[in-house]
């Protein structure tokens, strides 16, 4: 059942369209990710969601409660939104002490002392901050803060949470701990959230849904795995996972580009590809097997580098003049670099070549 819900949502900033008709649901508890490059409008649409940025057409709903609409003239402050946010920036206070971090915006909401206290310290307990309570958050290290700020978050007893790329300045481990962490305090409170983020490992890690964007608009929505197996578009196949293409002629039959060996037999376009030129023939690196040279569905390259990268062996294959990664696990015994090689693409994808 949709909980917070966006209708043709749009944002026009001067002659730039910011974010363009974006329509989307969430449910209750849900995690969304709304990912993509930078400067396709993600922190724009996570502002309107909040209420700190107007709408220039469109509307934001939270269950049957209207938060803007320009048409109607309808407008609800964001204080008024019961959202908790955490930005990129540790947005903490140093004068404040950790315990008057989290417990500020219920001070703010006028809450009784009894509350205040009860809702502090659940927040700073469930955040692992208690011991903690006393110091200023200028002693505590990049995770500490960014706890801090989740605390405050969850102070106010959220019912969504407006995470925007909460963990980008925490160094590779840390991040990889706190989006767990963010995972449990969102099955205990049982909040939903929109999680902005460039990053596609975090978002594949923490969302039941992406929303994948460009240049404000919509590309693909989907659960992690649909997306990674099914990509709707190029860009899309690009931005989750590897960007691994082959460009390849098409003037009725396929043919790679200054390469010798043959086309295997099983390429077959998608029918709404059947007319066009130029194509782009792609593959996730791992769905890649090496075969015989004598096999007929092989596609003939030579091994230009081979890395190794712990559990699995990372090969870069020349083709014509092109190049694809294969990734096996290192239990698999691959050629070396120099020899020449087969590949058996198990699950090619085409595309147009500007799509
Ligand atoms: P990043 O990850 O870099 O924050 P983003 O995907 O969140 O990128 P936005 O910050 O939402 O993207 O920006 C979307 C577009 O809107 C960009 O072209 C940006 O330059 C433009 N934009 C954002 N805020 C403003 C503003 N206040 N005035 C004018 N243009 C803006």
């Amino acid at each position: 059942m949709s909980y917070v819900r966006l209708v043709n949502v749009t944002k026009r900033f001067g002659d730039v369209t910011a974010v363009d008709n974006l329509n989307y649901e969430i449910g209750k508890g849900e995690c969304f990710s709304m990912l993509g490059p930078s400067g396709c409008g993600k922190t724009t649409t996570l502002r309107m969601v909040a209420g700190f940025e107007d709408l220039s057409d469109g509307e934001v709903w939270v269950g049957d409660r209207l938060l803007s609409s320009p048409k109607k003239n309808h407008y609800v402050p964001p204080e008024k939104r019961n959202f908790g946010m955490v930005f990129q920036a540790f947005a903490v206070w140093p004068h404040l002490s950790v315990y008057e971090n989290v417990a500020f915006p219920l001070r703010i909401r006028k809450l009784d002392e009894k509350e205040i206290d009860q809702r502090t310290m659940d927040a700073l307990k469930a955040t692992n901050l208690v011991k903690a309570k006393d110091e200023s958050p200028d002693f505590l290290s990049g995770g500490g803060k960014q706890r801090v700020a989740l605390a405050r978050a969850l102070a106010i007893n959220p019912d969504v949470m407006l995470l925007d790329e909460p963990l980008s300045s925490l160094d590779p481990h840390l991040r990889e701990e706190m989006r767990f962490e963010i995972k449990d305090l969102q099955q205990k409170y049982g909040f939903s959230i929109i999680y902005v983020t460039h990053d596609q490992s975090e978002a594949m890690a923490l969302s039941d849904r992406i929303l994948v964007m460009k240049l404000g608009v919509v590309q693909q929505i989907d659960t992690p795995l649909n997306i990674y197996n099914n990509p709707a578009n190029k860009f899309v196949f690009s931005f989750i996972g590897l960007s691994n293409f082959l460009s390849v002629k098409n003037d009725g039959s396929l043919v790679l580009p200054n390469h010798e060996g043959n086309i295997p037999q099983s390429f077959t376009l998608p029918e709404r590809l059947v007319g066009e030129a130029d194509l782009s023939l792609a593959s996730r690196p791992s769905e890649i097997d090496f075969t015989t040279m004598e096999d007929p569905e092989g596609l003939h390259g030579v091994v230009t580098r081979k890395a190794f990268l712990g559990e699995i062996v990372d090969y870069q294959i020349k083709i014509g003049d092109q190049f694809m990664r294969v990734q096996k696990s290192r239990r698999d015994k691959g050629p070396e670099p120099g020899e020449n090689c087969a590949l058996h693409l198990l699950r090619p994808f085409w595309y147009a070549e500007n799509e």
